[in-house]
């Protein structure tokens, strides 16, 4: 029997088309709007359109504009899945916010494509038919938001955006994907053992995210917190380290009751305490400094983002990136 699909269109390459320049833009009407009269015989379609942005032109307010549209469809009753088409550049990032925070209980899959609509060996289409199959798996249920692209089904909290063309730029480093899209069907390997859900009305807070790097001083710091952001997310070194002239300015924020939170800004891995010179691990943690379980940055910082919508406690917010 045919399910009942919300599908929401919000942008990016996917709904995008070259034109004689080779500029690849929107334009006056969506390509996959237009597309999606072709896809009845998969599923019954509720199709939304709430904005059409390029990825790099969504912020929180549009993430939270989505959570809503899934939620409202959810206390209708009737729908059993629901597909995201979205920009890649932060495609991995609205997953994740919705992850964290959409009380949707149907399946919940976020898509895109990297060639756009009418370039040769195009994705979009396929990898839209993909998702609504995943959308429309029972298997789907209870796994969190899911991302489909090229034949994979990943995980919002793992999956990144890995290079900047290829059709296979969406990966899932160190965990692999959880699933795969086949001809005959949808088939999942593996089951996320744990899903953390925060009830989140509003995001207001600022969160900045830099990247440390050889010779790092304080001033980057420093100047954030002139800038009065309500935190920061460092992509540290390694397991977890900094150049001990960054100090300060990590020291100056946790005086002021600013959350620090780390990254390793190596590809895999997580962040650890492992070394005891100035600046190493043990020492951040002494500080006060919180690590994330194996976030990368764009994610840390929209779980920072999300946590502190619930709470200003420094403590509340280490509990909640120990999950
Ligand atoms: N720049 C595009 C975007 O994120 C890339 C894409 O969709 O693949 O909107």
């Amino acid at each position: 029997m045919k399910k009942n699909i919300l599908l929401i269109h919000t942008g990016g390459t996917i709904s995008m088309s070259e034109d004689t320049s080779g500029a690849v833009k929107p334009g006056t009407n969506n390509p996959l709007t237009q597309g999606t009269d072709h896809l009845s015989s998969l599923a019954d379609l509720f199709v939304e359109e709430p904005f059409n942005l390029p990825s790099p032109h969504i912020t929180p307010k549009e993430m939270m504009e989505l959570k809503y549209i899934l939620e409202d469809y959810d206390k209708k009753g009737n729908i059993d899945g629901a597909v995201i088409t979205h920009g890649t550049d932060t495609l991995e990032e609205t997953a994740y916010f919705l992850d964290l925070t959409c009380q949707a209980s149907f399946p919940v899959v976020v898509t895109g494509a990297m060639r756009s609509s009418n370039e040769i060996g195009s994705d979009g289409l396929y990898n839209l038919i993909s998702s609504i199959s995943v959308a429309s798996s029972p298997d789907a249920n209870g796994k969190g938001v899911l991302v489909v692209l090229n034949d994979e089904i990943h995980t919002a909290v793992n999956v990144t955006k890995t290079h900047t063309s290829n059709i296979s730029t969406f990966q899932s480093p160190q965990y692999g994907p959880i699933g795969i899209v086949t001809k005959r069907g949808v088939l999942f390997h593996h089951t996320p053992t744990k899903h953390e859900n925060y009830p989140v009305q509003d995001i207001k807070k600022k969160v900045s995210l830099i990247k440390a790097h050889a010779g790092m001083d304080s001033s980057l710091l420093k100047a954030l917190l002139e800038l009065k952001v309500d935190g920061v997310v460092i992509e540290a070194l390694g397991q977890g380290n900094l150049p001990p002239a960054a100090l300060e300015g990590v020291k100056d924020f946790i005086k002021n009751n600013i959350p620090v939170v780390i990254v390793s800004r190596s590809f895999a891995g997580i962040v650890q305490d492992v070394y005891g010179y100035e600046g190493g691990g043990k020492h951040l943690k002494e500080l006060g400094v919180i690590f994330s379980n194996g976030l990368n940055g764009q994610k840390a910082r929209i779980k920072l983002l999300v946590a502190l919508a619930k709470t200003e406690n420094i403590d509340e917010i280490n509990e909640m990136f120990m999950f």
